[in-house]
């Protein structure tokens, strides 16, 4: 039997309540002014917001409210992954398109909860808002810091090893609707060896292992061109646009791949139990990044992650 559309805010919002579930740590969910959370005490609450708009991360009439709805989610549990975090509960504040607000919203919706059910999140709140604009959708998500608290950005050391979760670039051939939040990744890689510092593939490898150089002091890295691991949709893109393989592994976005710093000997205990793990270079202490080719030449790596605020054009 076909459900019958929801109508008005009030009934959109009843229809999402009526399919949310919520963990013994929710107190109360949807349908008060706000949500009461009990978190696990001792633990450190993690924080982690996103914003998506429609012509710039996505296109609603090319990729679908479901695609949005499942990257909106994705992007934020991403950002949990980083911290080596565990996920828990999510508010989605939505600009919906007036024309067609509460189809979009059920898109939405149905893309968002294959993975909160897969990554035990409870949708707990949001803000429902329609306009003449278009679409826009900004995700929270709230999680825990897994034993041994979070991982950051900032704790890595000259001469430790530089490790990807799994093959990177080409993304926007489709890959980049579609993130695989690395959370059990990295709570395996956390469970295994101290994490250094990690963070997820958001704006491209060397712009984001710059991020971890930047916080942890002003080091160098020097990445290794042949173990770099590349997608299969950075070939194709590279055929079909001239660039490298290699630069798209590179310089491409929303892998949402972890890059994680470990000491040397940790990375080669943790490469044997989690095939997933690919070492991709090392940490040196002179501020910089540089790509040594497989006959040992060293060239400078410049970084061209996507920058909203500078950017006339792109697609990150
Ligand atoms: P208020 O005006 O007090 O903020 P709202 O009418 O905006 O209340 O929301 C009513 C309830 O529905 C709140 O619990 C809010 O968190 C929830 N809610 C509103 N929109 C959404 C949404 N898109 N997804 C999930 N929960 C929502
Ligand atoms: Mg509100």
């Amino acid at each position: 039997v076909a459900d019958t559309p929801p109508t008005g805010e009030f009934g959109l919002i009843a229809w999402i309540r009526a399919r949310s579930q919520a963990s013994a740590q929710v107190l109360v969910g949807i349908g008060d002014d706000c949500a009461v959370l009990r978190p696990t005490s001792g633990r450190s609450l993690l924080v982690t917001t996103d914003m998506l708009m429609d012509g710039r991360h996505f296109r609603l009439d090319r990729d679908g409210p479901e695609a949005v709805g499942a990257k909106a989610l994705g992007v934020n549990l991403s950002d949990i992954a980083a911290m080596a975090g565990e996920p828990w509960a999510a508010v989605v504040a939505t600009a919906l398109p007036k024309r067609s607000a509460v189809a979009v919203a059920q898109g939405l919706h149905a893309g968002m909860r294959p993975m909160a059910e897969r990554f035990g999140v409870d949708l707990v709140g949001g803000d429902t808002n329609a306009w003449d604009g278009p679409l826009v959708v900004s995700v929270t998500v709230l999680g825990e810091a897994g034993e041994g608290g979070p991982a950051l950005r900032s704790g890595a050391k000259a001469g430790d090893a530089i490790v990807v979760t799994g093959p990177l670039g080409g993304s926007l051939l489709g890959r980049h609707l579609r993130p695989e939040p690395r959370i059990a990744e990295a709570l395996a890689l956390r469970r295994l060896a101290p994490v250094h510092a990690l963070i997820d593939v958001s704006d491209g490898l060397a712009s984001d292992l710059g991020h971890i150089l930047d916080e942890s002091g002003g080091l160098g890295a020097v990445l290794d061109a042949d173990a770099i691991p590349i997608h299969a949709d950075a070939f194709t893109l590279s055929a079909a646009d001239g660039r490298p393989a290699l630069d798209h592994a590179l310089q491409d976005g929303e892998d949402f791949e972890l890059c994680a710093v470990l000491a040397v000997d940790d990375s080669e205990r943790v490469g044997q139990a989690l095939p997933f793990i690919h070492r991709v270079g090392t940490i040196v202490a002179a501020p910089g990044l540089w790509l040594r080719d497989p006959d040992g030449s060293v060239t400078p790596l410049t970084a061209r992650g996507f920058d909203h605020l500078r950017a006339e054009t792109g697609d990150a």
